[in-house]
């Protein structure tokens, strides 16, 4: 079996920089939440599923997964927001065990889940890896890259788990407050860290 290392960070902390990191390092990556906006496209059960539950609008007429009509109506409906999750969720899931069928025997994996620890997540992992870092760096991040606002960012922040409830629960805290370089160095000690351990 693999080893399964969930990988997580809240908005904006870098925790998909880390993974691309990774990856370079030689690592495989399991990166949920695009394989789960991949598979509201490709599986024609969740497809269904979808439109039996929000409406045909869900879909556009090419086809393709209209994600800005879902969030409206989820965002209104919190109670569809969990059904929609509860769908998507398993799917997911099964995905995730195909592709650990092409993995090496004891090959070290990481997999990049915002919620790891939201959906407790981290219980279907051997270890937990979080990235994080202060407010400032990652709201400031967030803001360059997807033209936010502050305020928006940090609405976003505020209703996400708490970072300090978070590095309590991880068994590996990346701290992303540097450069570029920074990480890559912080990466590679964790990376030595997980190398030496014992299975
Ligand atoms: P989200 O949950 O919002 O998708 P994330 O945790 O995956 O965020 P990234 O996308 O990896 O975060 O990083 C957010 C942005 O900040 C990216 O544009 C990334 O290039 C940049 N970034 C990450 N770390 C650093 C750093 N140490 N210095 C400068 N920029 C950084």
């Amino acid at each position: 079996d693999s080893r399964i290392f969930g990988l997580t960070g809240g908005i904006g902390s870098g925790k998909t920089t880390v993974a691309k990191i990774l990856e370079n390092m030689g690592f495989s990556i399991y990166y949920s939440d695009a394989r789960a906006k991949d598979l509201v496209n490709e599986s024609a059960y969740l497809k269904s599923e979808i439109i039996k539950l929000l409406g045909e609008d869900a879909y556009n007429k090419d086809g393709l997964y209209n994600r800005k009509y879902v969030a409206n109506i989820v965002f209104t409906n919190p109670g569809k927001l969990d059904v929609l999750n509860s769908i998507i969720h398993p799917a997911v899931k099964s995905d995730f065990k195909n592709w650990l069928q092409n993995r090496e025997d004891k090959e070290i994996i990481f997999k990049e889940t915002a919620l790891l620890f939201e959906l407790d997540l981290d219980k279907e992992c051997h270890q937990s890896v979080l990235v994080t870092a202060e407010d400032n760096a990652r709201s400031k991040r967030v803001m360059d890259r997807d033209g936010k606002t502050y305020r928006e960012v940090l609405n976003i922040m505020n209703k996400q788990m708490p970072e300090k409830e978070k590095i309590k629960r991880a068994d590996f805290v990346i701290y992303n407050n540097g450069t570029l370089e920074d990480l890559q160095n912080e990466v590679e000690k964790v990376k030595s860290e997980i190398m030496a351990l014992q299975f």
